[in-house]
């Protein structure tokens, strides 16, 4: 596959290339143009152009395009939902829902950009200065920022590409993806489409290739104007340098260690069932995926034995055949299908399974009792819960672990948990479970993260409410309130005009 820039498919102007494996096998799906800087320097001159050219097309013809996208999406699914699973290893069922999502972000955020209106001031409020004020007319507007750099992580590349450069477009800027370098292709796919729906190619851009020379290239240039970044906290601490140099905006969803507190009074079998499938499902590269789970003391051992009962009804998907599942899969409803039963798909890469090895051996060393699984097959981890696992442990602070890998935890008190649970300099979800709801409020308030779920697992996200971390999970939030963070604001005054 190609670079899109400027409207044309392009590959690196010295032809170099990077393959794209299927985790899964091994076996080539695709290759991509690494980037030189004369391919980034096109592509930021033509984002100069591709904004006014946005910019003059009409919200009803927006309306239009987001139409004819979504039939284009339609026609495509099969294709993108191959090739978004054998380029990631993920499974089918989660491939289906990011592509199910797309329509709908694209739609929520033009919807909501139309009541970014701006606003009249009432004359004569406050002067502040010499002068009379009575007469003038103060307007506040909102203005695109520019050109968007929209960085991508490899987990859930199409939905978290949507989160991204739905609210960049729909607040009236120009966008530059870089996809994830392991699993680029189902992003240009997708906006592949959204040309030829009618996004001007100078205003939807795509470049890829190795993610540190391109991230720090464009985000380091003055055309670019925000970055958005979801990654490790590792590149997003580096790309928040960068940006504060510029004194440009960047907003960065990053890692997490989310908690997943059952008190003594919680409903365990909904407990299990929700916590095992979250922190299974993706073999665990969700960000927002329970990964310490925090149990009262009198329910740990039943917890233990429920969750290693739903381990047994995981299946390793070693022999997993894309082109030969994908048709079943095409018209079912992701939300209705079942938890127990479910496929385990590989890590992204061999080297993510090691280190998820070494950090299961490592936590191990540390006392940590491997209740089950625990070992790696190429890129698959085994599903693997830890017992005697203590609060004192690397995995219970600050080492995220994005794999199938489920610790636990005892406590006695509320005060307790809720130490645990901030003992992390991670802050991003969490939840608690609980019959009283008033507790269930206290320690939700208490609890230092982003979001917290009372009965339900973290794992929850809507484009309404503000998505993001505390402490170094993130900086700024995804959601409607992107849209104020990707504009900035004006106000024009029209001196004596009543
Ligand atoms: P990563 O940080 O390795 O890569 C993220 C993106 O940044 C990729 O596109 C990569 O190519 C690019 N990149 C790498 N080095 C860069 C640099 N120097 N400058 C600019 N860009 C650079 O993360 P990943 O492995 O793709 O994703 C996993 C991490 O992302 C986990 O920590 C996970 O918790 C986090 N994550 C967070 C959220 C969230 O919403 N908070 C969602 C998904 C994933």
């Amino acid at each position: 596959m190609k670079m899109l820039i400027d409207g044309c498919e392009v590959d690196a102007s010295n032809g170099r290339t990077i393959d794209v494996t299927c985790p899964v096998n091994g076996s080539l799906v695709g290759t991509i143009p690494a980037a030189t800087e004369q391919d980034m320097e096109k592509a930021l001159a033509a984002s100069v152009k591709g904004q006014k050219a946005w910019q003059a097309i009409p919200l009803r013809e927006k309306e239009q395009i987001l139409d004819r996208f979504e039939e284009l999406l339609e026609e495509n699914k099969k294709e993108i939902l191959t090739v978004v699973c054998k380029e990631s290893g993920s499974s089918l069922r989660n491939g289906l829902m990011q592509i199910q999502g797309l329509p709908q972000l694209f739609r929520g955020y033009l919807e909501t950009a139309k009541r970014y209106n701006g606003h009249l001031m009432v004359p004569g409020i406050e002067a502040g200065h010499d002068g009379k004020t009575e007469n003038d007319m103060q307007l506040v507007t909102y203005e695109p920022v520019g050109t968007v750099l929209a960085i991508v992580p490899f987990n859930a590349s199409i939905m978290l590409f949507a989160y991204k450069a739905a609210p960049a477009l729909a607040a009236g800027n120009a966008v530059i993806v870089k996809p994830p370098t392991t699993n680029p292709l189902a992003v240009i796919m997708i906006c592949k489409l959204l040309w030829q729906a009618g996004v001007p190619g100078s205003t939807l851009q795509v470049i890829t290739g190795n993610g540190g020379e391109i991230g720090d290239y464009l985000s380091k240039d003055p055309r670019i104007n925000a970055v958005t970044l979801t990654g490790s906290t590792e590149v997003g601490v580096h790309i928040a340098e960068i940006m504060a140099k510029k004194l440009s905006p960047c907003a960065l969803e990053l890692g997490g260690n989310d908690p997943f507190i059952i008190m003594e009074d919680a409903d365990l079998q909904a407990a299990i069932a929700d916590g095992a499938f979250w922190r299974m499902n993706s073999a665990g590269q969700i960000c927002i995926s329970p990964k310490r789970f925090i149990v009262h003391n009198s329910l740990k051992e039943a917890f233990t034995q429920g969750v290693l009962e739903f381990t047994k009804t995981i299946h390793m998907g070693y022999d997993m055949d894309y082109d030969a599942e994908v048709e079943k899969f095409l018209n079912l409803d992701f939300s209705k299908m079942a938890h127990a039963g479910m496929i385990m798909n590989p890590l992204i890469s061999e080297r993510a399974a090691k280190t998820v090895e070494e950090q299961i051996q490592k936590t191990a060393a540390q006392g940590a009792k491997i209740l089950t699984g625990g070992r790696r097959n190429g890129c698959f981890i085994e599903p693997t819960v830890l017992g005697d696992v203590t609060r004192d442990m690397d995995i219970m602070k600050d080492m995220e672990i994005f794999g199938p890998v489920l610790p636990i935890c005892g406590f006695d008190t509320e005060e307790e948990a809720l130490e645990i649970a901030n003992q992390s300099s991670y802050g991003l979800s969490g939840c608690v479970w609980t019959k009283d709801w008033k507790k269930g409020m206290r320690m939700a308030r208490a609890i230092q993260s982003g979001g917290v779920v009372i009965n339900g697992t973290g794992t929850y996200r809507n484009m309404m409410h503000p998505f993001g971390g505390y402490k170094h999970s993130g900086m700024g939030r995804e959601g409607f309130m992107t849209l104020g963070e990707m504009m900035q604001e004006k106000v024009i005054i029209m001196k004596d005009f009543y």
